[in-house]
C-alpha cells in the first residue's frame, strides 16, 4: 500500500508501566493491521516501549525531554515507578503537563490522523483539536472500575456515613457492589484532585471515545452501562497482552531480573497448578514489616512459590528463610517476566495487587487470584474478580493506601492460599478461570469481539481521515 494512503496513529502513553506496556501492545495490534504507528515517550521510558514492541521495526518511537528543571523534579524520576514518595505525585503530574509544547511540535513534524493519549493527559484533546485530528482516551483500567468511579462521583454514597468502615452499596451500579469509605481512592474522597478529574472528564467529552484494554464478554454488563451512563463510544480491544508471541512474552516492559530459561526450567520441574506467583506490580511498595509477614505466610503455607520483591537488599528477610525454602521457593529481586510465568501450567494461583494489567494477564492465562489491592482503582478490580467473576478470593485488605499498602498478617495469606489452591471451592474457581481464559483468547482471534472492535475503530479512523483504501483485515 502507498505510504501516503496509510492510516497514521500516534500513541502517547502515561509515564508508568501500567500504561506504557499496554500501549506498546496496542501499537503492535494496530501495526499488524497495517496502521503506521508512532509512540511518543521520554528517554528513560524508551526501553520499556522497546521491550514491549519487541522486534516490530515498523513502529516508530519518538522521544522528548523530561522537564526536570522546570518541574523541580529530581533527575531520573521519569515515571511513576521512580516517584520517591506519594507527596510527589501531584508534582509529577504537573511535570507531565509540561510536555504539551513538545508533543505539539512532534504532531507538527509528523502529521498523523489520530492521537491516542492516556487519560492523565487531559490537555491532549486540545492538542489534537489544534491539528484537527480526533483524540482517543486510554484510561488503562477496566470498564467496571470506570463505571464504579463515575457512580461514586455522581451519587456520593460515601458522604453521609458515620464511620469509615460502614458499608454502602454503590448506587445505580449493577451488581449490588458494597464498599466502605476506607476502600475508596483518595481522589474519590478529597478535593485534592477535583480540578484534574474535571479536566479529564471534559477532555473525554471532547474526544472521539475511549479505548479499553478489556474484552466485551468480561465486563459486558458494565460495557453496556458505560455507554448508557456516558453516552460515549468505547472500543474493547483486549486483552492486549495476548498479541505477544511466545518468544516475546518474557521481554515485556523492563528487562527481567532473572534468566527466563532458568525460571522456565524451574517451573517445568513442578507439577501442574502447584506454584503460587506473588507480585504487586511496578508501584506498590510494602514496608519491611509487611514483607516479613509475606515471607512467613509463604513459609508456613509450605508449598511452592515465586515471589517478586522490588528491593535491592534483603536484611529484612527472616533469618534462614532462603535456606528453609530452597527448592520450593524462588525470590525474583526486581522485575519478573510476568506473562511468561503466569502462562506456565505449573502456576496455580497469583497473589496480586489487582493492577488492571496484572488482573487481565491472569484472566488471559486462566490463573485464579488471591486479591490484595493497594491503591488506584484496585479495590474495584478486587470486587470484579472475587464477587462478579468468581475467579479469586480476597486476602482481606481493608484500607486503600497510596503506594504503601495496608498491613496483612501471615496467617491471612496462608489461609487465602489454602483456599485458592485446594478443595471444592478452589476447583470451581479454577474451572471458571479456565473458561474465561478461553473466552479471552477467542475475543482476540479474527471475528472475535475484540478483533471486531479493532476493525471498527480502524474503519472509523480511515473514514474520518478521508482515506480511500479499505483497512487491512484481520488475518
Ligand atoms: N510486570 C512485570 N514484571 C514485574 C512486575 C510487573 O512484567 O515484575 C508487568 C505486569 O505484567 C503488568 C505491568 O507490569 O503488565 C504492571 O501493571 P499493573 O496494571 O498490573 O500494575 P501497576 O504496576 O500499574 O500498579
Amino acid at each position: 500500500m502507498d505510504e501516503k494512503e496509510k492510516l497514521n496513529v500516534m500513541l502517547f502513553p502515561f509515564l508508568g508501566q501500567g500504561h506504557l506496556i499496554p500501549m506498546g501492545d496496542m501499537a503492535r495490534a494496530l501495526s499488524v493491521r497495517g496502521v503506521r504507528t508512532t509512540i511518543v515517550t521520554t528517554p528513560l521510558n524508551v526501553p520499556t516501549i522497546r521491550g514491549t514492541i519487541g522486534k516490530n521495526s515498523e513502529i516508530e518511537i519518538l522521544s522528548m525531554k523530561f522537564p526536570y528543571v522546570e518541574a523541580g523534579i529530581p533527575e531520573g524520576c521519569e515515571n511513576t515507578e521512580s516517584v520517591p514518595s506519594p507527596d510527589f505525585i501531584p508534582i509529577f503530574l504537573k511535570a507531565t503537563a509540561m510536555l504539551q509544547p513538545q508533543l505539539e511540535h512532534l504532531l507538527l513534524q509528523h502529521p498523523t490522523h489520530c492521537l491516542i493519549a492516556s487519560a492523565f493527559y487531559p490537555w491532549a484533546s486540545h492538542s489534537a483539536a489544534k491539528f484537527n485530528i480526533p483524540r482517543l482516551v486510554f484510561y488503562g483500567i477496566g470498564v467496571f472500575a470506570m463505571c464504579a468511579s463515575e457512580c461514586l462521583r455522581l451519587y456520593q454514597p460515601h458522604k453521609d456515613l458515620s464511620s469509615d468502615s460502614d458499608t454502602f452499596v454503590i448506587p445505580h451500579l449493577p451488581g449490588n457492589i458494597q464498599m466502605t469509605r476506607m476502600m475508596l481512592p483518595d481522589y474519590a474522597k478529597t478535593d485534592k484532585y477535583t480540578e484534574m478529574l474535571q479536566a479529564i472528564r471534559e477532555s473525554e467529552a471532547a474526544s472521539l471515545g475511549v479505548i479499553v484494554n478489556s474484552f466485551y464478554e468480561l465486563e459486558q454488563v458494565y460495557a453496556d452501562y458505560y455507554e448508557k451512563l456516558q453516552g460515549r463510544r468505547a472500543w474493547y480491544i483486549g486483552p492486549l497482552s495476548l498479541c505477544n508471541q511466545l518468544q516475546e512474552k518474557g521481554k515485556r516492559g523492563k528487562e527481567a531480573s532473572v534468566d527466563e530459561g532458568e525460571i522456565l526450567k524451574w517451573l517445568d520441574s513442578k507439577k501442574g497448578n502447584t506454584v503460587v506467583y506473588v507480585c504487586f506490580g511496578s508501584i506498590a511498595n510494602f514496608s519491611e514489616g509487611q514483607l516479613r509477614e509475606i515471607a512467613r505466610g509463604l513459609e508456613d503455607w509450605g508449598q511452592e512459590f515465586i515471589w517478586v520483591v522490588r528491593r535491592s537488599h534483603k536484611e529484612w528477610l527472616p533469618e534462614g528463610f532462603e535456606r528453609r525454602t530452597e527448592g520450593r521457593g524462588v525470590i525474583i529481586w526486581g522485575w519478573a517476566p510476568q506473562v511468561l510465568i503466569l502462562e506456565h501450567q505449573a502456576v496455580g494461583a497469583f497473589v496480586t495487587h489487582c493492577g488492571w494489567n496484572s488482573t487481565l494477564e491472569a484472566v488471559s492465562a486462566g490463573v485464579p487470584m488471591v486479591t490484595w489491592p493497594v491503591s488506584a482503582e484496585q479495590f474495584y478490580n478486587e470486587k470484579l474478580v472475587t464477587e462478579l467473576l468468581g475467579i479469586g478470593v480476597p486476602v482481606g485488605v481493608k484500607k486503600w493506601a497510596r503506594i504503601v499498602g495496608d498491613s496483612v498478617g501471615s496467617e491471612k495469606l496462608e489461609k487465602a492460599l489454602n483456599r485458592i489452591m485446594a478443595g471444592e471451592e478452589a476447583e470451581a474457581i479454577r474451572n471458571r478461570a479456565h473458561k474465561l481464559s478461553q473466552t479471552a483468547r477467542t475475543a482476540v482471534e479474527c471475528n472475535g469481539s475484540s478483533s471486531s472492535y479493532l476493525t471498527d475503530l480502524i474503519q472509523q479512523l480511515h473514514s474520518i481521515a478521508g482515506l480511500q483504501n479499505s483497512p487491512k483485515s484481520c488475518q
